[in-house]
């Protein structure tokens, strides 16, 4: 049977694309060199939300929150999805400044928010040190288990007619690409979703790795009720070199906690290092100190795959015909996924996107060629 399109990669960009894809009736085969999901997908927090360091960040997060909330619907529980919100943090007046602004912007794009004095805050997550100035709670922010929607979404492309293979892809070549056991599989066209390992295949993209700790603890239900965020996340989140640590906590389903997150570039061994660690916990322990008193379970690292300008690559590769592109996604991608999705199958079956693609498309960058 001929392959519309071959996706190469299982992880939560790749299954997203199976099932819109499979939706649109096109013939999807996956390949996957290890589990589904076992990439960045299993290694990320899961937290889902909107983000306004720029329009067009603001409008994928926006319109992607929307999807996960119909894909989820009555099944929430299936994705262990839980909309507990975002309380994002501020330390002092400058950051209260910063969670103003925030709060302007979102309600300029009908995102209900509310800014919260420190009396406030401190009624809602009475865990927190006290002197800090108040924060900004983003309601319907959410989480969910990112493996777990990765295999659902794939599940249900298989159920419309997608292939999964086992196999390691070494190369795209013209019309398919070839595996390292040296066999080829052909395509009308490839959609390269592998995260952070594009790069391994298409050297030209403007991609690196970054590299991210997490930690989980036993259960502790109740707790902490919000995600959250400190106002200075978004300085640690823009570093253009370095290593950087910020506050992200996140209370899962089970009681258990999620503490990060660190960000180093170019770092591509996976092993856990304990100084950025201790640096990352250190710092958490500065905004909630009773972290200190609890047991840690495991903690693991994962590899973002971030883009030259921060946001990802969803379109036509500009100068290898027949290669699409959905990758570059950074520590968004579990929330941008769906948008992804439909953006990537919009432009395969030509028709009109949701939201304007031109931000993300890959020809942005003039060293793919054309
Ligand atoms: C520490 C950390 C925290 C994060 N927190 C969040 C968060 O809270 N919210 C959020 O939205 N995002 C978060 N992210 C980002 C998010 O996890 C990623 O953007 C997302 O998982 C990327 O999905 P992907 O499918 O592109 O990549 P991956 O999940 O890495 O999947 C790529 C898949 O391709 C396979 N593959 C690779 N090369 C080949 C090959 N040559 N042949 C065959 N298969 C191949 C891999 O095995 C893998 O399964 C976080 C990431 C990290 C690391």
């Amino acid at each position: 049977m001929s392959i519309d399109v071959l996706i190469i990669g299982a992880g939560m960009i790749g299954a997203a694309c199976a099932d819109a894809l499979a939706a649109e009736g096109l013939a999807v085969t996956v390949i996957e060199r290890e589990a589904i999901g076992s990439g960045a997908t299993a290694a990320g927090m899961g937290h889902l939300v909107v983000m306004d360091d720029n329009p067009a960040e603001l409008a994928l997060t926006a319109y992607s929150l929307a999807l996960w909330r119909q894909l989820v619907g009555p099944d929430s529980e299936l994705h262990e999805y839980r909309r507990c919100g975002t309380l994002w943090i501020a330390a002092d007046d400058e950051e209260l400044a910063v969670a103003r602004e925030k709060q302007r912007t979102l309600r300029e794009h009908g995102i209900a928010c509310e800014l919260l004095d420190a009396a406030s805050l401190y009624a809602q997550e009475p865990q927190l040190r006290p002197g800090l100035c108040g924060g900004l709670r983003v309601g319907a922010d959410a989480v969910v288990y990112p493996p777990k929607s990765a295999a659902l979404l794939l599940a249900r492309a298989q159920s419309r007619g997608a292939k999964l293979r086992g196999g390691q892809v070494s190369a795209v070549i013209e019309g398919g690409v070839l595996l390292a056991d040296g066999s080829e599989i052909h395509a009308d066209k490839v959609l390269v979703a592998n995260g952070s390992a594009s790069v391994h295949l298409l050297p030209e993209l403007p991609i690196r790795p970054k590299k991210g700790h997490i930690v989980i603890t036993d259960r502790y239900p109740g707790m902490i009720n919000h995600q959250l965020v400190e106002l200075g996340y978004i300085k640690s989140a823009h570093a253009a070199d370095g290593d950087s640590v910020a506050f992200n906590l996140q209370p899962r389903p089970t009681g258990q906690l999620l503490i990060g997150s660190s960000r180093q570039f170019d770092v591509t061994d996976k092993a856990v290092e304990p100084a950025i660690l201790a640096r990352m916990l250190a710092h958490a322990a500065g905004f909630v100190p009773a972290l200190t008193g609890l047991h840690a379970l495991r903690c693991w690292t994962g590899l973002r795959a971030a883009s030259s300008d921060g946001l990802p690559l969803i379109g036509p590769h500009p100068s290898r015909p027949n290669v699409w592109l959905a990758t570059g996604h950074e520590g968004l991608g579990i929330t941008t996924s769906l948008a992804t999705a439909q953006l990537l199958s919009a432009q395969i079956a030509d028709r009109q996107t949701e939201i304007p693609v031109a931000p993300y498309l890959p020809a942005r960058f003039k060293q793919l060629g054309k």
